[in-house]
């Protein structure tokens, strides 16, 4: 008789614990390895788990175990570094191991499906066609157009028969005859890309970044700080030449597909190899589809090259020669729900795991990768020119005060606008706002449009009209009048993108007005179409929110406006500043990306402050040091450590109550292990206390270290998830949070 041996099975629950069972009867020790999907009794109700563990002894005595239902996969699906990389987000972010477990996985396959890929026919020619079996299709005219199609095009997909008219009968007939084969193949298609752009020549700069890069073959991370244009995307293409030539995989994390047509355009023409996509667009099916052709261990059937948003950090690659991570700073990087994990230091984790190199390249680099490049625990490459012959625009404080203003913008700066259009250049206007106006307000008793789900003023919208929340979509008719005193005076109050828009056609309106935010963009490829007349040269103005700043490239645009940023001056967020200074840049970076010099206009009521002219008169650079500075005598990231709880729930005060409960525990633990250092702050009302008809309160904990942060959570965490009486509260710990909502 064998041993007896258990199996810990992580399940995705809300529970920081796996679970144990017993191996189906007859089956030994042999048939089960980590990593494997099983589906197991878990209640009432069968659950896809993964196995993390075989034991010869229990977790615990005295329960009665269950056996595993059966085995999904034979071996485990996941490779070693992705197991690896779902274990760390679990010490690291502290969440449920089964949900970890679960957030590397494609949806399909945490619904226990199977890793095979969706087939489709094609069709090929069979090998014992002869003259004498063409002769026999003399009286079958359109079998033989069949077969010369097939002769001439090669295997070819069932839907393209159909497509160039063969039916299933004619197909069905040839099959009959044995003059042609059906086969099934994986349907889902990367881009073929082709080799047909040759380098560019790179200067000083790019060429020492390259070399650096491609003759790093263990871990090491860069930060490749260079403006923009200055020629990053071409360093990217230069440092995997060499990997994608020895037929390596090399994975590129980018903030948003939709928005990079053009970088993926280049990586196409640059290299004969096939690039995986992966955005939000794709479905639960494709998504599988790419993760198996990622994940092939043939050659043939590999992608090289593989492109893709936040979660695409945990996409297979057996043969990954390097990592790339463009706008490192964007914080679409951060995931703020579930396993709220920053794809950024998870990429880092992973080119660690796999001894690669990772590169992260930015044009104004978080203060954390800056921090880290300047303790040499990154390299630090500089490129401080645009390539080409391009210029860096000039960035202008515009001061506010005593100017004449119409609908946010300066009158004085249309004379700019008009100047540009004459020159048969283009003019971009930011603005973050989209909508008419922010609110609609009442001069005679001081009402202002709000939802009532939410601490926040409902937007007002003209196209249609309507009263819009954007934090929780509530949507309302536009009232004629005053909805407390009646008055017929009410009037927007503020700019949006739409307010802007009609100034600008009323002002302009010889040139095209294009408006691009969520609203104008809402249906698929709206937004090239929209921006057809910008690609196309001509003099026009362009308005637009956040959608705009990032990826384009508009050679003709060579003004930029930028409306109102004051907002991120006095925030109660510490990291306000900073983004709000890659936002700035990353606008006007859109001015004279090619031969024409750009400039840009920061309209701003608080044109003295200091920090504005760190970034106009010197750069980014001398900005960011000025902020680590603030950071580190405020003991602040990244030279403090946080974690953040936050709660909520229908009912006022109680996810502040609960958070006490937290917060008792805590000091309980603080107190009981002396840990000094560790210091809370809260429970607090969130900013927005109440959205979507939820209040939310949060407790923050601060700490020197990272060990010592850390050390604590693992601590505590186990006694939150058992903190009773609080059915309708949800909370959620965020490790590094990336702001205080
Ligand atoms: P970034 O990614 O830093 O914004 P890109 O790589 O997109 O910059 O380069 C900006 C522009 O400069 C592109 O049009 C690119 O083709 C061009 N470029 C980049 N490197 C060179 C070079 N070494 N010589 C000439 N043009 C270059
Ligand atoms: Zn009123
Ligand atoms: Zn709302």
């Amino acid at each position: 008789m064998t041993a007896p041996f258990y199996l810990s099975v992580a399940i995705p629950a809300p529970l920081n614990r796996s679970f144990d069972y017993l191996p189906e009867s007859g089956c030994d020790m042999s048939q089960y390895q980590t990593g494997l999907r099983v589906n197991v009794p878990f209640g009432p109700r069968t659950l896809v788990g993964v196995i993390v563990d075989i034991r010869s002894q229990p977790q615990s005595e005295g329960h009665k175990l269950k056996p595993i239902q059966n085995r999904i996969d034979h071996k485990p699906l996941l490779s070693k570094d992705i197991y690896q990389l779902a274990l760390w987000l679990n010490q690291y972010y502290h969440q449920p191991i089964g949900e970890c477990l679960h957030t590397v996985l494609p949806v399909l396959l945490r619904k226990g499906q199977a890793a095979t890929p969706s087939c489709e026919a094609v069709y090929r020619l069979a090998s014992s066609l002869t003259t004498e079996s063409l002769d026999a299709l003399k009286r079958a005219p359109r079998q033989l157009a069949l077969v010369e199609h097939l002769q001439q095009h090669g295997e070819t997909w069932h839907k393209d028969l159909t497509a160039a008219g063969f039916t299933s009968a004619i197909i069905n007939g040839l099959k009959d005859k044995g003059l042609i084969t059906e086969h099934q193949k994986p349907s889902f298609d990367a881009i073929n890309g082709q080799a047909i752009q040759t380098h560019l020549t790179l200067n000083d700069e790019q060429q020492s970044a390259v070399t650096a890069i491609s003759n790093q073959h263990s871990f090491q991370p860069y930060l490749l700080d260079g403006v923009t244009g200055s020629g990053k995307t071409e360093v990217y293409l230069q440092s995997i030449a060499p990997h994608i030539k020895a037929g390596r995989q090399v994975l590129i994390l980018v903030p948003e597909i939709g928005l990079t047509p053009q970088m993926i355009q280049r990586f196409a023409q640059r290299f004969d190899a096939d690039i995986l996509l992966l955005h939000s667009a794709l479905n639960d099916r494709e998504r599988l589809d790419a993760w198996i052709m990622a994940a092939s261990h043939t050659k043939s059937d590999r992608a090289q090259i593989i492109i893709g948003t936040r979660s695409a950090v945990f996409t297979p690659a057996p043969n990954l020669a390097m990592v790339i991570i463009d706008e490192e700073h964007d914080a679409s990087f951060k995931q703020q729900d579930g396993i709220r994990y920053h794809g950024r230091d998870v990429a880092v984790m992973r080119a660690k795991l796999l001894d690669i190199p990772i590169v992260l390249g930015s044009a104004t680099p978080s203060l954390d990768s800056l921090q880290n490049a300047l303790g040499n625990k990154y390299q630090h490459l500089l490129l401080r020119e645009r390539a080409g012959n391009a210029t860096d625009a000039k960035l202008h404080i515009f001061n506010m005060k005593k100017r004449a203003v119409n609908h946010g913008l300066a009158d004085e700066l249309l004379t700019e606008i008009q100047s540009t259009l004459d020159k048969q250049q283009q003019v971009l206007v930011f603005i973050n706002r989209r909508g008419f106006a922010p609110t609609l307000y009442c001069p005679d008793c001081g009402w202002i449009a709000e939802c009532k789900r939410c601490d926040a003023k409902m937007t007002l919208h003209q196209k249609p009209p309507h009263l819009h929340c954007h934090h929780c979509d509530n949507k309302s008719a536009l009232p004629r009048q005053c909805p407390e005193c009646l008055s017929n005076q009410i009037h927007p109050m503020g700019v949006g993108t739409e307010r802007l828009e009609s100034h600008l056609s009323a002002q302009f309106n010889h040139v095209p007005v294009i408006r691009i935010d969520r609203d104008s963009t809402s249906k698929k490829d709206s937004m090239e179409a929209l921006l057809e007349p910008v690609h196309k040269g001509e003099p026009c103005i362009l308005i637009g929110t956040q959608m705009l700043a990032k990826g384009h490239h508009f050679p003709k645009v060579t003004l930029v406006i930028m409306v109102n940023i004051d907002s991120g001056f006095f925030s109660a967020d510490f990291r306000a500043m900073e983004k709000t200074a890659q936002l700035v840049l990353q606008v006007s970076g859109r001015a004279g990306r090619e031969k024409d010099q750009g400039r840009a206009y920061l309209q701003t009521e608080f044109a003295d402050h200091p920090l504005l002219h760190l970034l106009t008169e010197e750069n980014y650079h001398a900005l960011s040091l000025a902020l680590l500075d603030e950071r580190k005598q405020q003991h602040l990231p990244p030279y403090g450590f946080q974690a953040l709880v936050r709660a909520d729930s229908p009912n006022p005060k109680e996810a502040e109550q609960f958070l006490y409960r937290v917060r008792e525990l805590f000091n309980w633990h603080q107190k009981n292990n002396q840990l000094s250092g560790i210091s809370f702050l809260g429970p607090l009302p969130s900013p927005m206390e109440l959205r979507a008809g939820r209040f939310r309160s949060q407790l923050w904990i601060n700490s020197p270290n990272r060990k010592l942060l850390h050390h604590f959570i693992k601590l505590v965490i186990n006694g939150v998830y058992e903190i009773k009486g609080f059915n309708k509260v949800r909370w959620s710990l965020d490790v590094d949070p990336t702001d205080n909502l």
